[in-house]
């Protein structure tokens, strides 16, 4: 097996059993309504987290990184077309800094 059918083989069992970030949001959302709410996310949402978003009443997705390089990969044509027809807001979000420095040191005493 050489490094692209493994590459293959991670990507299609990752379909298999991986919950996308999105959907797993919204079922731990403890029993309260995603009706209205706004969903941030890392990457774009793919068109089955697209439909998701869509059934729970999530009103706005502020997401960072869109994977979709141009309009080709059918996924993300569709979920923008999906959330954009349910009238779901979508924006990129626009950080005000390019980083966030941590300190790790002990609170003074
Ligand atoms: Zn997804």
């Amino acid at each position: 097996m050489d490094s692209q059918e493994v590459v293959r083989m991670i990507s299609f069992l990752g379909q298999s059993y991986v919950v996308h970030a999105e959907v797993n949001a919204i079922l731990n959302t403890n029993h309260a309504s995603a009706a209205g709410q706004k969903l941030y996310v890392t990457m774009f949402p793919c068109n089955e987290c697209a439909k998701i978003i869509i059934q729970s009443g999530v009103s706005e997705v502020i997401y960072f990184v869109e994977k979709r390089i141009d309009n080709s990969d059918h996924v993300y044509v569709a979920s923008h077309k999906l959330l954009s027809m349910a009238g779901v807001k979508v924006r990129r979000h626009q950080p005000q800094m390019a980083q966030i420095p941590i300190k790790f040191q002990e609170p003074r005493k």
